[in-house]
């Protein structure tokens, strides 16, 4: 299919009028790419594999068509359920993500009245409420794997009802080490089902999973990090002044909101106080903390009660931010993979957004390597009161060269200099 022959609005996608009105009072204008290619056919009971990441508009690209089905079926299955089904299975990676997709469920489909159970089940909280939640079934269930197999031994919920399957962030997933318990788990859900599986990258792991778990599905892929509305930029900085570009940008910009990633726990801490005797106040976000208090950090930071968060690479994934200014990253990600997760948290859904990459001498060689695997190529720059060291400026430019012309080779061997 070409973008030209693609539904330009959601009622040529098939969708019916409660969840069209629902939309219209959302202000979708129109479909993402990735909601007009795949609705349809998952409206028509296809599989799907989507190669799509959090900024896509994926969330709405299975709800959707997942509450539709689930609702024009509903009364014909009313007399056949048991206490404990449930009908649309959503397994996803983290707690964040369970309580964001079920939010979002819930939302799209407030003009079913009420027809439409969804509830979120995620560990690091008592499992009682979840319990109470599930009595007598629900339509739809947004779970994360452990969680979720704890409450099946306790028999509150049962997956041989399921009707559709869906697989969110499957490549977080597996990398998470919830391989033993995604196999378990689908062992428990019926052979006749819907599934679709959505994953930023197709690791071995994940292509596996799809060709065992897959009936013939439509294959999409989408671009998450869309050029045209995210502009990356990469600033070289001495090594020890980092701190000081950042408060620097932070002051200067003076932007709504940013969304500063670190590598550690601690870094983050460090960070913000070192961020605080410079008159900048910031909030941290990362595993250490409960539950409770990374809800709550996180409720501020949408609600535009913090400008500035700091986080690990736990807030990369999956967290709708609406229309963040700009991200930044402080330290740069592990993985390329991570690169695109982090810098798609800015320039959602074609608002303008901005990702920074602030590195030094260290940061250069790996660096090079995101760019390489993420096929994108970024001109240094230098801000102004921040230059970098003469010392380190013909190291610098001896490898800033090649990125800086587009039509560059790429095959020029990096000098190791670390
Ligand atoms: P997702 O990729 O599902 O996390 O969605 C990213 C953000 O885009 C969410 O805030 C959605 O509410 C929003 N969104 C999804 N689809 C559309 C659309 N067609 N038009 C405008 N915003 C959308």
């Amino acid at each position: 299919m070409t973008s030209n022959t693609l539904p330009a609005n959601f009622a040529e996608l098939g969708l019916v009028p409660p969840l069209l009105a629902r939309l219209t009072e959302l202000e979708y204008q129109q479909p993402t790419p990735i909601q007009a290619q795949a609705i349809p056919s998952v409206l028509a009971g296809r599989d799907l594999i989507a190669g799509a990441n959090t900024g896509s508009g994926k969330t709405a690209t299975f709800a959707l068509p997942m509450l539709q089905q689930l609702h024009a079926d509903k009364p014909a299955n009313r007399h056949s359920r048991k206490g404990n089904y449930v009908s649309g299975l959503v397994l996803v990676p983290t707690r964040e993500l369970a309580k964001q997709v079920a939010d979002s469920i819930k939302s799209y489909s407030v003009h079913f009245n009420g027809a439409l159970k969804t509830v979120a089940v995620f560990g690091g909280v008592s499992a009682n409420t979840q319990m109470l939640a599930l009595r007598g079934g629900t339509d739809i269930l947004v779970a994360t794997p452990g969680r979720l197999l704890d409450l099946i031994s306790s028999n509150a919920i049962k997956l041989d009802e399921v009707k559709t399957l869906v697989l969110d962030e499957a490549d977080r997933m597996l990398s998470l080490g919830f391989t033993d318990e995604l196999e378990q788990l689908l062992a428990l859900v019926p052979k006749a089902k819907q599934t679709l599986l959505f994953s930023a990258t197709f690791p071995e792991k994940v292509q596996t999973l799809t060709k065992e778990l897959l009936r013939d599905p439509i294959e999409i892929q989408v671009q998450s990090a869309d050029a045209s509305t995210l502009v990356q930029r990469v600033f070289t900085v001495n090594r020890g002044e980092k701190t000081a570009l950042l408060a620097h940008l932070i002051k200067q910009h003076q932007w709504r909101q940013s969304l500063i990633f670190v590598n550690a726990k601690n870094s983050c801490n460090h960070l913000a106080q070192k961020l605080a005797k410079r008159g900048i106040s910031a909030e941290v976000f990362h595993g250490d903390k409960g539950q409770g208090a990374r809800s709550r950090v996180l409720d501020a930071f949408k609600a535009g009660e913090i400008h500035v968060l700091i986080a690990t690479d736990i807030a990369a994934r999956g967290l709708d931010i609406e229309k963040l200014p700009v991200v930044i990253n402080f330290d740069l990600p592990r993985s390329p993979a991570d690169y695109m997760h982090r810098i798609g948290r800015s320039g959602r859904a074609g608002e303008v957004g901005l990702a920074l990459s602030l590195i030094d001498y260290e940061d250069y060689h790996h660096f090079r390597v995101i760019e390489k695997k993420n096929k994108i190529k970024l001109e240094r720059e230098e801000v102004e009161g921040f230059k970098v060291d003469e010392d380190f400026k013909e190291e610098y430019f001896s490898l800033a060269k090649p990125m800086a012309k587009p039509e560059g080779s790429g095959k020029k061997k990096n000098k190791k200099s670390k």
